[in-house]
C-alpha cells in the first residue's frame, strides 16, 4: 500500500491510471494543475509521485526540480508523449527517477511504480507478525492465533502501517497524513476512534494492547 500523487490533466488518463493503481491496494490523489501539485507536496506526505510533463500552471520538469530542490525525496516517475533521447534526459536530470512514455500499458506503469517502491528486504515480508497477531499483506487478513480478525479497509490500512513500523511512535496527525486521502473531511478523532476499534477487536481484557499510547507523542506497536 503506497499514497500516491498522480499529476496528470488528462482525466481520462488519470481516471484509468487510478482505477489500475487503487487495484493494486494503492491510494491514488489526482492533481491537474501543477501549481496545487507543488501546493499539496508542500503539506501532504506521499510514497510517490506519477508526473506529468505538460500541466497547467507549472510544469512537470520544474515541480521536479523545485521538489528536490526543498530536499523531496520521494520516487518520482515521470509520464510524457515527448519521447527523444533529449527528453528523456532532461526529466532525469530534474531528478525524475524514472521516465516513461505516452502511451504505454497500465501493466507497465504499474510494474514500475513496484520497482520504485520497492522496500528493503524485511520489509517486503509478505506476512507481518507481532505476537500472535499476523498480518498476510497478500491475502489481505489479520489472524490473531487461529482467529480471523475482520477489520474494515482503514482499520486495516492503519495496523498495517503500523506493523510496518514497528516501535516507532507516530502522531494522530502523521498516520493520518499517511493512511488517509488528503482531501477527506476526518477529522483526528477519525484517527483516535480507529485506534479504539482496532484494540477492541485484537486485544483481550486484560492484556496490554497491541497498540501502545506513548502520552504525548502518539502510537506505536510493540515489538
Ligand atoms: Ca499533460
Amino acid at each position: 500500500m503506497a499514497k500516491i500523487l498522480l499529476v496528470e490533466d488528462e482525466l481520462d488518463l488519470a481516471m484509468l491510471i487510478k482505477n489500475w493503481l487503487s487495484g493494486e491496494s494503492h491510494l491514488i490523489e489526482i492533481e491537474s494543475d501543477g501549481r496545487e501539485a507543488m501546493y499539496r507536496l508542500a503539506v501532504n506526505s506521499y510514497d510517490l509521485i506519477i508526473l506529468d510533463l505538460m500541466l497547467p500552471n507549472l510544469d512537470g520538469i520544474k515541480i521536479c526540480r523545485q521538489f528536490r530542490e526543498k530536499q523531496g525525496s520521494i520516487p518520482i516517475l515521470m509520464v510524457s508523449a515527448k519521447n527523444t533521447i533529449d527528453d528523456k534526459e532532461t526529466g532525469l536530470n530534474a531528478g525524475a527517477d524514472d521516465y516513461l512514455t505516452k502511451p504505454f500499458h497500465l501493466k507497465e506503469l504499474a510494474a514500475r511504480v513496484r520497482v520504485l517502491l520497492r522496500r528493503p528486504p524485511q520489509m517486503q515480508n509478505q506476512k507481518l507478525t507481532v505476537g500472535d497477531i499476523t498480518l498476510d499483506t497478500l491475502a489481505c487478513n489479520v489472524m490473531k492465533g487461529e482467529n480471523v480478525i475482520h477489520l474494515l479497509p482503514k482499520e486495516y490500512r492503519l495496523l498495517e502501517f503500523l506493523m510496518r513500523h514497528p516501535n516507532q511512535v507516530f502522531s494522530s496527525e502523521s498516520l493520518f497524513m499517511r493512511v488517509w486521502e488528503s482531501d477527506t473531511a476526518a477529522s483526528l478523532d477519525t484517527v483516535r476512534g480507529h485506534i479504539m476499534r482496532i484494540r477492541s477487536k485484537l486485544d483481550h481484557n486484560n492484556e496490554n494492547s497491541i497498540i501502545q499510547t506513548v502520552r504525548g507523542l502518539g502510537y506505536k506497536i510493540r515489538n
